[in-house]
C-alpha cells in the first residue's frame, strides 16, 4: 500500500506513531493509498521546524525570493502531466479538468514571481517639516492553509505562493481525500531552491486543523472548505486572536434573458453545471430563465446532456468522472428524489442511464420548476444537478440571487450592455460574469465570495493576498536637526 508522507523540514516523514486514513480510487471504490494523519504533537513539531525556519527566509531578498518561485513556475510546468495525472487518480476529474485547475493555479505562482513589485510601500516626502511617512510590509511568521478536496492543486497554490512570497514560512494542511500532489509539489518547491522548513505540508483531519487553530505560533489562517466547517475556522481562529480569511460554500445563478443566444447559454451551463461533477464551488447550479426563453432553452440544454460521457478519468473519451466518495454520491442523488418530492420536474434522472458497475458515478441531472424553499435550491449540492427556476422579469432574478444565503459567483447571459451593467451594480454577490459562466478571477485579481460564502474581510490570491499575509508598519521619520527641537506636549500636528 502506497503511504502518503508529511513533508516537513525538506523530506519526507511517516511519523513512527503510524496513525493512517485511506485514501480512495473514486473511479473504482477501492483504496489505493494511505496517509499520515497527524497527532497534535505531530503538528506542534512541524510549526517549530516552520518557526525556526523564519527568520532566515524573511531576511532572503525580493530578487532571489522571486529567482525561486520563477524555478518553481519552470517546474511545474515541466511536471505538469504527472501534476494532472495525480489529480485525476486521486479526485477523479478527467485528466483535462486537472490540467485546467494547475493552469488557473500556474497564474498564481506568476503573480507571486512580481512579489518584488508586490511589496513595494507608499512614500510622503515633507509631511511636517523636516519629516517623511513611509509604509512597509512586512511578513507575519507562521501562516497556515487548509484547503478542500476539490482543487486538490490550485486551491493550495492560491494560498502558499503569496505566503511564501511575502516572507513567511508555511504550514498546509491538505485535503485527507487528494493529498498526494501537494508533497509532489513540495518536492518542486525544494527543487526550485527553497530552503527547508520554509513550506511543509502536515496531512490530517480534524485533529491537525485543531492543532493549527490553537497554537500559539500560527499567526494566520487561510481556510477553502465547506460553509459549516468555514465558520468554524473562523470562529475559532479568531477567538485565538489569529488572522482568518475562511472561503465557504456557494449556490451560483446563471440568469438567461430573453435576448441571450439560447446556443451559447445552453453550451454555457451544461459546461459549468457538470464539469468536474459539478464539484466545483463556482459551479454553476440554478439556471434562472427570465421570461420566455424558458421552454426553448430548456430543449436546448436537454438535447445536450445524453451526449456527455461518464465514466474513469483514465479513458480520455470521458468527460465526467465520479464524485468523490459514495456518501457524497448518494447525497446528491437524495436532492433529485426530493426534488421530485416538493413537487419540481425532473427533466433529466442521473440516477438512471448506464453507469460504471464500479466506483461512485452519478450522471448528470436536470431539474425544471424549481422554487425558493425547496432543499435542491436552498442547499449547495455539490454535484452534477443542474436546477432551473423560471421568472417573469430581471428584476425577480435579482431579488431570487440576492435572497439566497450565498453569494460566490453569478452570471448573466444577454446581448444588452446596459442590463448586464445594471446587473453587476445590483447583484449581492462577489464574482460576476458577463456570459462568462465560470467568472474565476485571473490571478491578479482576488478570488472571494459574498454572505455565507465567506467568513472574514481579506479574499484570497492576488493582490488580497499580499495584504493578507503582510501587516503593514508605517514609519515617521525625522533625521536630526538640531536647530528644529524643542519640547512641545501638544499632539504632533502637520500643518
Ligand atoms: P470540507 O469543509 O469538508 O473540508 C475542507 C477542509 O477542512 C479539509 O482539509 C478537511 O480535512 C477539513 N475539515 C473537514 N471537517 C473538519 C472539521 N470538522 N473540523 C476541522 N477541519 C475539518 O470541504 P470539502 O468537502 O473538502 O470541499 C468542498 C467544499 O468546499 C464545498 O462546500 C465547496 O463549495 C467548498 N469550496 C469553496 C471554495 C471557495 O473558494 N469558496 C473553493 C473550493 C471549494
Amino acid at each position: 500500500m502506497r503511504t502518503i508522507p508529511h513533508w516537513i523540514n525538506g523530506q519526507e516523514v511517516v511519523p513512527a506513531s503510524g496513525n493512517f486514513g485511506p485514501v480512495f480510487d473514486p473511479s473504482t471504490g477501492e483504496q489505493q493509498a494511505q496517509v499520515c494523519l497527524a497527532s497534535t504533537a505531530e503538528m506542534d513539531s512541524a510549526i517549530a521546524t516552520a518557526k525556526a525556519a523564519f527568520p532566515a527566509w524573511r531576511l532572503t531578498s525580493l530578487s532571489r525570493k522571486s529567482e525561486i518561485l520563477f524555478r518553481f513556475r519552470e517546474l511545474v510546468v515541466a511536471n505538469r502531466d504527472e501534476i494532472a495525472r495525480l489529480v485525476s487518480i486521486e479526485h477523479g476529474k478527467v485528466p483535462s479538468d486537472a490540467a485546467g485547475e494547475l493552469a488557473r493555479g500556474i497564474e498564481n505562482i506568476e503573480f507571486s514571481c512580481g512579489i518584488p513589485t508586490h511589496m513595494k510601500g507608499g512614500f510622503s516626502e515633507q509631511v511636517s517639516g523636516g519629516i517623511d511617512v513611509y509604509s512597509i510590509k512586512q511578513p507575519l511568521g507562521v501562516v497556515a492553509g487548509i484547503t478542500p478536496f476539490n482543487f486538490p492543486a490550485m486551491v493550495p497554490l492560491w494560498m502558499f505562493t503569496n505566503a511564501i512570497a511575502t516572507g513567511n514560512t508555511f504550514i498546509l494542511k491538505p485535503s485527507e481525500k487528494d493529498p498526494s500532489v501537494t508533497v509532489f509539489m513540495a518536492k518542486l518547491l525544494k527543487e526550485a531552491g527553497l530552503p527547508d522548513g520554509v513550506f511543509n505540508i502536515v496531512h490530517g483531519d480534524k485533529v491537525a486543523v485543531d492543532a493549527i487553530l490553537n497554537h500559539p505560533d500560527i499567526a494566520a489562517v487561510s481556510f477553502v472548505g465547506s460553509t459549516p466547517i468555514a465558520k468554524y475556522i473562523y470562529s475559532t481562529g479568531t477567538a485565538n486572536g489569529k488572522r482568518v480569511q475562511a472561503l465557504g460554500g456557494a449556490k451560483n445563478h446563471m440568469v438567461v434573458l430573453p435576448d441571450a443566444d439560447i446556443n451559447m447559454a445552453a453550451d454555457a451551463s451544461v459546461s459549468a453545471g457538470f464539469g468536474s461533477a459539478g464539484e466545483r464551488c463556482m459551479a454553476i447550479s440554478v439556471v434562472v430563465a427570465v421570461g420566455d426563453i424558458a421552454d426553448p432553452l430548456i430543449d436546448a440544454i436537454s438535447t445536450r446532456i445524453p451526449a456527455l460521457k461518464v465514466g474513469p478519468g483514465t479513458d480520455p473519451v470521458n468527460e465526467m468522472g465520479p464524485l468523490i466518495t459514495g456518501e457524497h454520491r448518494d447525497k446528491v442523488a437524495s436532492y433529485i428524489a426530493g426534488a421530485a418530492a416538493e413537487g419540481a420536474t425532473v427533466v433529466i434522472d442521473g440516477r438512471e442511464g448506464a453507469l460504471p458497475e464500479k466506483g461512485y458515478f452519478l450522471n448528470p441531472s436536470l431539474i425544471d420548476h424549481v422554487r425558493p424553499g425547496m432543499k435542491v435550491y436552498d442547499e449547495e449540492i455539490f454535484g452534477p444537478v443542474l436546477s432551473v427556476i423560471r421568472v417573469d422579469t430581471y428584476e425577480e432574478a435579482v431579488t431570487l440571487i440576492n435572497d439566497h444565503q450565498y453569494g460566490n459567483g453569478t452570471a448573466i447571459f444577454t446581448r444588452d450592455g446596459g442590463a448586464a451593467r445594471q446587473f453587476q451594480f445590483d447583484i449581492q454577490v462577489g464574482m460576476v460574469g458577463i456570459n462568462v459562466p465560470i467568472p474565476v478571477p485571473v490571478g491578479y485579481y482576488s478570488f472571494g465570495g459574498w454572505k455565507s460564502s465567506i467568513f472574514g474581510d481579506a479574499n484570497m490570491y492576488g493582490p488580497a493576498g499580499i495584504e493578507f499575509y503582510t501587516h503593514t508598519k508605517t514609519v515617521t521619520s525625522r533625521w536630526p536637526d538640531p536647530s528644529t527641537s524643542s519640547v512641545d506636549l501638544g499632539f504632533p500636528q502637520t500643518r
